[in-house]
């Protein structure tokens, strides 16, 4: 797939001086619900109305949407308050009644991505449509996945297209419902740099006090957008209850998100800028030398144990030094899960130096 220039286009034609930002509940309830919460957030930034009819949930029984009635709410939606709609689509049949209800944007959501066939099936479905059509990540932090996605709706002549950021399941611990792994959102942003991306912090965060930061951190990052759930009563929601913010609350953190500027001319700036990075750029050569340095060690240990015949890994003493480091670590404002990541992949990297030297 090319980098497609025109991708950025559906978005400037929007013509708004902010980041896009999508508003609405989880999940559509009833249509006072519906209509109640877009006319609070009418007149704000918030440009698209976002609202699910299917709700694909991870236990059976729980409420599952209110299906095709839905559309005619949201056609209510547009006409009283000018708010472009958007649903989430998760097969073909969504997609033609989606597509009848003239609905503006529709998007796959994390369950849907995981599965090349459901993709498959909603890109013919959609095949050279004029809507919008975004992609959240798959719910497991593979790129290739979500890659795989946007080639598949690039290929169906769908051209008015956007990612979703919502986070990555984790089997470890968290304070995220979903672990944002910005580095994998970077990544998606150096291969596509003109797909617009929408960062959904409602997702990713899972509780409403979260939610503020991760969206700043997301403008930070240069998001095109961000989709934020909303609700005129979050705590009884039917759906996602913890994580929806009322919309007086959205209103009032577009006021205070700070937009950044991609980048500025102005000279004193520049020459400060390029001074910063060349400084970077010595540490990081640095930070090779001695990693290269620390390698040889490591070899030579690899040699001493194989002479003597004594096992690679030693538990004990790698434990001691993590335990070390993480409180070396905090005096220099380095997080813990920074430490555990950096060297545990130091290590590995030594380890495998030293399985080398054993096989000989
Ligand atoms: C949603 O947007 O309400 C939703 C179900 O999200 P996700 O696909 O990210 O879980
Ligand atoms: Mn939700």
């Amino acid at each position: 797939m090319k980098n497609d220039k025109s991708f950025k286009s559906w978005l400037t034609n929007f013509d708004l001086n902010h980041p896009l930002v999508i508003g609405g509940p989880c999940s559509a309830e009833t249509e006072d619900q519906v209509l109640k919460i877009a006319h609070e957030l009418k007149g704000s930034d918030v440009t698209v109305f976002r609202a699910g009819i299917w709700k694909p949930r991870t236990r059976p029984g729980n409420f599952e949407g209110v299906g095709a009635i839905g559309l005619k709410w949201l056609k209510k939606v547009k006409e009283q308050t000018g708010l472009l709609t958007a649903i989430e689509v998760a097969n073909s049949a969504h997609c033609k009644l989606a597509l009848d209800a003239d609905i503006d944007i529709l998007w796959i959501g994390a369950r849907s991505t995981v599965s090349p066939f459901i993709v498959q099936e909603i890109a013919d479905a959609l095949d050279g449509t004029d809507k919008i059509v975004l992609i959240k990540n798959p719910v497991n932090p593979d790129l290739d996945l979500w890659l795989g996605g946007i080639e598949r709706l690039y290929k169906s002549n769908i051209r008015k297209l956007g990612a979703i950021h919502r986070g990555f399941s984790t089997s470890g611990k968290s304070k995220y419902r979903n672990n944002p792994e910005w580095q994998i959102v970077i990544e998606l942003q150096n291969k596509f740099p003109d797909l617009p991306i929408i960062c959904d912090p409602s997702h990713i965060c899972g509780r409403r006090d979260l939610i503020f930061d991760i969206s700043q951190r997301a403008l930070d990052l240069n998001f095109d957008g961000l989709m934020v759930e909303s609700h005129c009563d979050p705590d009884n929601a039917w759906s996602d209850a913890k994580q929806q913010i009322t919309p007086n609350t959205l209103i009032q953190f577009m006021k205070d998100w700070k937009i950044r500027e991609i980048t500025i001319a102005e000279e004193s700036y520049q020459s400060s800028l390029k001074n910063l990075r060349a400084k970077i750029d010595v540490i990081d050569q640095s930070l090779l030398d001695l990693l290269g340095d620390r390698m040889k060690v490591a070899e030579s240990i690899g040699e001493l144990k194989k002479t003597k015949n004594v096992a690679v890994l030693q538990n004990k003493r790698w434990n001691e030094i993590l335990g070390k480091m993480i409180l070396d670590g905090q005096d220099r404002k380095l997080s813990e899960e920074f430490i555990l990541r950096m060297f545990k992949a130091i290590h590995q990297e030594s380890i495998n130096h030293q399985q080398n030297i054993f096989k000989g």
